[in-house]
């Protein structure tokens, strides 16, 4: 590993203030994403500003019925919330459907939203990749990629996300307020994430100095009636193929309010759009189930080795939603 120097940040604005004056400096949480990948060489920062000490670490409800998760909230913690189990389970599930519980008990909000792709490549240096190396190419596209992304890629990269958590927080249109040089800013969690285009090497939209200082989550009523199903290799321990992060809301046998989102397919959470507009006001049963999942998938670009994607995503997307309206 690299040599690479370390501080403990006291206070916000001396963090986003540290990491701006220093071009290698990097966050550091519970280090289950970062420290692996510095191991590993891919990652090579030159400081790293500790930024657990920070007051980030309590759930609290908000005056308007919602909750503010704080960035160093451990994703055991947040899981366990009684508050979070009651009001938006889809969230409790997705982060116990991740990781391990030890890994669980040091990974925190903030990281696990900022967690790097597992493609194999980017995660190996002695191979070129777009995401670690900027116009190195991308050897998955005509290499191993039956696990990489389905909709939204580009010719620079076909990598997927693989949080579980910010599959639920995209459904629950979950806000990531982040500290910065200029303030503070809200962004929204689907507007988070980026598609690779021309620039796979930026995850997301954020700035290396911002911070993540804190997730909201607006009050929701459908959320109560959410649940959060993964399909993966094994069943621990694994990321997802596809997974589904679903509410919904049925009045009069009809459906009212509708979240759909899922993982696995692409380089940002995907909120699926189109199958919400297929299925509010439609009779809740299999078949609008069906033509919803169709609406979504329509615009799936699958390669050579990951067609099975649209198909699993299609049957997991039905399957959760009859488990939801059963
Ligand atoms: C074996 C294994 C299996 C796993 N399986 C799954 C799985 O199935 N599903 C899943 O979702 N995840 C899985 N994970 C990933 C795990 O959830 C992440 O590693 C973890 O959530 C990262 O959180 P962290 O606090 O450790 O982040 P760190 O590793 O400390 O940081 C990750 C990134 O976030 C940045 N960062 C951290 N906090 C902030 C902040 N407040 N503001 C700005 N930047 C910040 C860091 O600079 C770094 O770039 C797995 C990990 C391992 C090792
Ligand atoms: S898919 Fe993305 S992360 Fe994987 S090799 Fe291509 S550029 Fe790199």
């Amino acid at each position: 590993m690299k040599p690479f120097r370390y501080e403990r940040a006291n206070d916000e604005r001396g963090a986003v203030a540290t990491l701006a004056a220093t071009p290698g400096a990097k966050f550091l949480a519970g280090g289950t994403n970062l420290v692996d990948l510095m191991r590993l060489g891919v990652e090579t920062p030159e400081l790293l500003v500790d930024v657990r000490r920070l007051p980030y670490d309590r759930i609290e409800a908000r005056d308007d019925g919602g909750l503010r998760i704080g960035a160093g909230v451990r994703n055991s913690d947040l899981a366990a919330d009684l508050r979070v189990r009651r009001d938006y389970p889809a969230l409790a599930e997705a982060l116990l459907a991740g990781a391990s519980g030890q890994l669980r008990n040091l990974a925190t909000t903030g990281g696990n939203l900022l967690q790097r792709t597992r493609c194999a490549y980017f995660q190996d240096v002695t191979k070129p990749c777009n995401k670690r190396e900027p116009g190195s190419g991308c050897p998955a596209r005509a290499g191993e990629h039956r696990n990489l992304a389905i909709i939204g890629h580009s010719q620079q990269c076909v990598a997927t996300h693989p949080s579980d958590m910010a599959v639920a927080l995209a459904a629950f249109d979950a806000i990531v307020r982040v500290v910065g040089p200029a303030g503070v800013r809200e962004i929204p969690l689907v507007d988070f994430h980026r598609l690779p285009g021309d620039t796979p090497e930026r995850d997301t939209v954020l700035a290396r100095e911002e911070l993540i200082a804190a997730v909201e989550l607006p009050p929701l009523p459908i959320a109560a009636n959410s649940t959060y199903r993964k399909v993966r290799e094994r069943a621990s321990f694994s990321f997802a193929l596809v997974s589904v992060a679903a509410a919904i809301d049925i009045v009069d046998g009809k459906i009212g309010d509708i979240r759909i989102a899922f993982g696995g397919l692409a380089h940002k959470p995907w909120r699926a759009y189109a199958a919400e507009r297929s299925l509010r006001g439609a009779v809740a049963d299999v078949a609008a189930f069906e033509t919803a999942a169709d609406a979504e998938l329509a615009q799936a670009e699958p390669l050579r080795d990951n067609g099975y994607k649209v198909e699993l995503a299609r049957r997991t997307l039905v399957r959760t939603l009859v488990e939801l309206t059963e």
